[in-house]
């Protein structure tokens, strides 16, 4: 037993179809995810760093702890924000007012995401994040980055690593992407916005 354990999906592993096939659930929860917690709990002996939260590693940790400590943290936040029947399909509230004040609309903020999600070169994450003056922001994550490494507060991410979507999209990683908006759970960004 390790100090970090793989976290329980909040659904079924087949909920998210035909978005996500269970299949991919069970390789990317299951076993890639899986691995990034064992890799974790084998590298923090000795380290320093076992005290730590697993936010508190992502922006202090070096190396291989640092990789899987942030792949950990970055999969915790994509799996948890999804539903097969999502509690709030749109943002709402002083969410939806900062979608329209910082990127014109909620479809220009949707266009916006995706082509930096499709255009983001190898393996990464594309994020909605707010600043400390809760200006909404995207960006372009490479490997197992966080936007909390810049001093932002993640909402929201994609995954655009070819194991989320190669089993159920191959290479069409655009129509992968633009699946994932039937199942986000807006309730779910929207506490982590106000949190
Ligand atoms: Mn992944």
């Amino acid at each position: 037993m390790g100090k970090f354990e793989l976290m329980a999906l909040p659904y079924a592993p087949n909920a998210l179809e035909p978005a996500i096939s269970a299949g991919t659930i069970g390789f990317h929860h299951g076993k890639h995810l899986a691995t990034y917690v064992s890799n974790l709990n084998n590298l923090l002996p000795g380290s320093g760093l076992e005290e730590m939260s697993l936010e508190e590693i992502v922006v202090k940790g070096t190396g291989g702890i640092l990789n899987n400590a942030g792949q950990i943290l970055n999969h915790n936040l994509y799996f948890e924000q999804f539903a097969g029947n999502p509690t709030l399909t749109a943002p709402t509230g002083e969410l939806a007012k900062a979608i329209v004040r910082d990127f014109g609309s909620a479809e220009a903020f949707q266009d916006e995401f995706q082509k930096k999600g499709a255009s983001l070169f190898g393996s990464g994450w594309v994020w909605l994040s707010a600043d400390a003056d809760g200006k909404l922001v995207i960006t372009q994550e490479s490997n197992a980055a966080n936007p909390l490494q810049k001093g932002l507060k993640p909402l929201l991410t994609f995954d655009v690593w070819e194991h989320a979507y190669y089993l159920d999209y191959q290479n069409r990683r655009a129509d992968y992407l633009a699946a994932l908006w039937k199942i986000v759970d807006w309730a779910v960004v929207d506490r982590r916005f106000n949190a």
